[in-house]
C-alpha cells in the first residue's frame, strides 16, 4: 500500500478529540471486514473516552458474534431491526466513520440519513473510485487487502498507538485480524506485504488466529456444506467462455433452511476448476436477484458488475443485482441473462486484446 499521509493522520485525531457523539457505520450486509473495522474502531474509540455507537444498514450476521460480543448492549443498531434508534444515533452523531464502502448508497436504507447528516465524515475504505466530494477527510486506497488493514495502518500511525500493535485493545486486534482474514479468503486473495506485516504484528500481539479460523471455517451448519454438494452437482454451469455460474432459488434456500451469510464464499469454488476465468452466484431476494462475481486475472470483475449488474466493487471480487421485472422477469430468466451478457462480457474483452486495449 502507498504511504498514510501524516497530515491526514493529524486532521484524524484532531477531529475525534473535538467530537462527542461518534457513529460508525458500515455497507449492506455487512461481511467480516465490514463488522470487523467498525467493531475495531469502536473499542480504540472507548479506550480514548469516546461513547462510539455502531449504526448498520442490517443486522451483522451470526456467524460473526464472537467479534461483536464485545460490544457494549446498545452500542450496535441496526436499521433493520431498529430504524428510530439507528437513526437518531446517525442524525445526532457530529463524527461519522463510513468504513469498508465507498458511496452513501451502497448503505441502503441509510444512504438518506447519511447525505442529510451535517456531522463531518471520515471515509476508510479499500474500494475503487470513491465519491471523495462527500467526505471531510478521505482515507481511500486499493492496494491492500482490506479496509481493516488500512484501518489497522491509520490506526498504528496516530502518536497514540507509536506503531506498536500491542498497544491496541486486544478486542480491536481480534477484530482486525478477522476483517482482513475474511476478504482475502484466509490469504488466498489481495494479500499484499504490508498484509503479512500487519498479520506478523497482531500475531506477536497476541491474537488467537486459530480461534478466529475455528469461528469463520469451522462452524458451519451441515446443511450449508450439503447445499454446496447439491449446488455443485445439479446447479453449477460452465460456459465455453470459461464462466461458471449457480443460481440459488427461494425455494431451496427454504429447503436448507438458510441463514443471512451463509452462502458467503459460495462464488469462489468454481474458481479452482482450471477453465474457469469468472465466477458468478444468482441468489434470489426479495424484490431483485443478488449478483456476487469473483475473477482470475485479467479479467475485471468488477467492470462486468458495472455494466450488467448495476454493481461494482474490486477488480476480481465485485457484486451487484438484477432488478426484478426490469433485468429478468422471475429466476427462471437468471440463466438466460447470465449466458448472454458473459459471452458479450467476455467477446469484447477478446476484441479489446485483439484492438490492443
Ligand atoms: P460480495 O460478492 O461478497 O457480496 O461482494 C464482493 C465485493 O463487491 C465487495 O467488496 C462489495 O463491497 C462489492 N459489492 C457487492 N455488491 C455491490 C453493489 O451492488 N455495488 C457495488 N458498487 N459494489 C458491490
Ligand atoms: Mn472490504
Amino acid at each position: 500500500m502507498n504511504g498514510i499521509n501524516l497530515s491526514d493522520i493529524a486532521s484524524l485525531e484532531n477531529l475525534i478529540d473535538r467530537s462527542g457523539k461518534i457513529a460508525i457505520t458500515a455497507h449492506m450486509r455487512p461481511d467480516g471486514d465490514a463488522v470487523g473495522s467498525c467493531s475495531a474502531l469502536y473499542h480504540c474509540l472507548k479506550e480514548m473516552g469516546k461513547s462510539p455507537v455502531i449504526v448498520l444498514p442490517d443486522a451483522s450476521p451470526g456467524y460473526l458474534g464472537f467479534v461483536t460480543d464485545s460490544i457494549g448492549s446498545g452500542d450496535i443498531l441496526d436499521f433493520d431491526s431498529c430504524r428510530p434508534e439507528a437513526e437518531r444515533a446517525v442524525a445526532g452523531s457530529d463524527l461519522i466513520f463510513c468504513l469498508d464502502y465507498n458511496a452513501f448508497h451502497r448503505t441502503g436504507q441509510m444512504e438518506e440519513v447519511l447525505s442529510l447528516s451535517r456531522a463531518k465524515k471520515v471515509l476508510i475504505d479499500h474500494h475503487l473510485n470513491p465519491d471523495r466530494t462527500m467526505f471531510d477527510l478521505t482515507f481511500s486506497e486499493i492496494l491492500v487487502s482490506s479496509t481493516a488493514e488500512l484501518l489497522f495502518h491509520i490506526l498504528l500511525s496516530m502518536a497514540r498507538y507509536a506503531s506498536d500493535a500491542g498497544k491496541l485493545p486486544a478486542e480491536a486486534a481480534l477484530a482486525l485480524m478477522t476483517g482482513m482474514t475474511t476478504d482475502t479468503n484466509n490469504f488466498a486473495n489481495s494479500v499484499y506485504p504490508s498484509t503479512l506485516r500487519m498479520a506478523s504484528s497482531l500475531l506477536e500481539a497476541g491474537v488467537d488466529r486459530d480461534c478466529i479460523v475455528g469461528h469463520l471455517y469451522q462452524e458451519y451448519r451441515e446443511g450449508r456444506i450439503r447445499l454446496v454438494g447439491e449446488l455443485l452437482s445439479e446447479n453449477l454451469k460452465i460456459t465455453d467462455d470459461g464462466v461458471a455460474y449457480m443460481i440459488l432459488d427461494r425455494e431451496t434456500m427454504d429447503r436448507y433452511g438458510l441463514q443471512e451469510g451463509e452462502t458467503e464464499g459460495f462464488v469462489n469454488i468454481p474458481l479452482s476448476i482450471g477453465r474457469v476465468r469468472m465466477s458468478c452466484f444468482f441468489k434470489e431476494d426479495q424484490d431483485r436477484i443478488r449478483v456476487s462475481l469473483r475473477s482470475k486475472k485479467g479479467i475485471s470483475a468488477n467492470r462486468c458488475a458495472a455494466i450488467y449488474f448495476h454493481g461494482g466493487g474490486h477488480e476480481q471480487a465485485a457484486g451487484g443485482r438484477l432488478a426484478v421485472p426490469d433485468d429478468v422477469k422471475s429466476i427462471d430468466e437468471v440463466a438466460a441473462y447470465a449466458e448472454k451478457a458473459t459471452h458479450e462480457f467476455m467477446n469484447d474483452i477478446q476484441k479489446d486484446k485483439c484492438t490492443g486495449f
